[in-house]
């Protein structure tokens, strides 16, 4: 342990199991001395969670209850760890939806309800958890959210996902300018794609990762360390001059033409 986050307090939202990224970020973040309260959408998911935590001899300072759907469960989520806690240093927003028959085929087939759904859960959380956390961060702070190629690009099944993902984008960007003036700092990390349980809803995952494997400049697949590292930076004060930006964590992908 280097130490990039001693005296660190930082929230993680969207442990699910040890292949999330958010799983890999808390690695990284736990390596570097931070101290780490977790979000869950249910109580349930508790036990699974606890079991991960004990097996890498990781203490949590908090687990909570949050569902991003609910603005209800969002601010009770934040006065919990404001009572409980107090002052923040960070948030990690790892988590998204979208139905999966909406995740194949024609983008031009969603549906009014799938499309508000995947832009609720998935990008409008960012909003109503920034604006939260910055009440909490009163010595200043770094917010870095999860988002992917195709928000920029049109990536084939990606479809509702990828048009919320731009919104998340840009989310980042108006969210960093309305924080910035309180030293808190909004980013997002965009990553190749990792084998995970949302991933398992996007059609057509396997021949993504061997098209990363023959284009890609590092010729290789990023895995949920490599995304866990590049979100520590983020949330470090390595990164005090960074915010409003998106940093490809893909083996240089998105770099390349035809
Ligand atoms: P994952 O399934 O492990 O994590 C998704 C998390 O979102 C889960 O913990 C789930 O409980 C949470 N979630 C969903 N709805 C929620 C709600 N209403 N309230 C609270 N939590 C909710 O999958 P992952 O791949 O680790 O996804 C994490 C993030 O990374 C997502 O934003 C995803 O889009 C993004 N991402 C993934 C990849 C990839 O290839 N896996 C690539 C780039 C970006």
């Amino acid at each position: 342990m280097s130490g990039l986050l001693k005296g660190k307090t930082i929230v993680v939202m969207g442990v699910a199991n040890q292949r999330s990224i958010a799983w890999g970020i808390t690695k990284s973040l736990h390596r570097e001395g931070a101290n780490l309260i977790f979000t869950n959408r249910q109580e349930r998911s508790y036990q699974k969670l606890q079991k991960l935590l004990e097996d890498h001899h990781i203490e949590a300072t908090l687990l909570v209850t949050c569902d991003v759907a609910s603005d209800k469960s969002i601010k009770e989520a934040f006065a919990e760890i404001k009572e409980k806690v107090g002052t923040i240093h960070g948030v990690v927003h790892s988590v998204a939806f979208a139905n999966r028959d909406e995740l194949q085929g024609e983008y031009a087939n969603t549906s009014r309800a799938g499309f508000l759904l995947a832009q609720e859960i998935s990008a409008y959380s960012l909003v109503a958890i920034a604006n939260e956390a910055r009440k909490l961060m009163t010595e200043g702070g770094s917010i870095v959210t999860q988002s992917y190629l195709g928000a920029e690009r049109v990536v084939k099944n990606y479809n509702v996902m990828g048009v919320a993902k731009a919104s998340l984008e840009a989310s980042v960007r108006y969210l960093a300018e309305d924080v910035g003036k309180n030293d808190i700092r909004v980013n997002a990390i965009s990553a190749g794609p990792i084998r995970t349980l949302s991933a398992k809803g996007v059609s057509g995952l396997n021949e993504i990762h061997s098209v990363i494997e023959e284009k890609a400049p590092l010729r290789r697949n990023v895995d949920q360390d490599q995304v866990g590292d590049a979100t520590m930076f983020l949330l470090s004060d390595l990164a005090r001059g960074v915010t409003g930006e998106v940093i490809h964590v893909d083996s240089g992908y998105h770099i390349m033409g035809l």
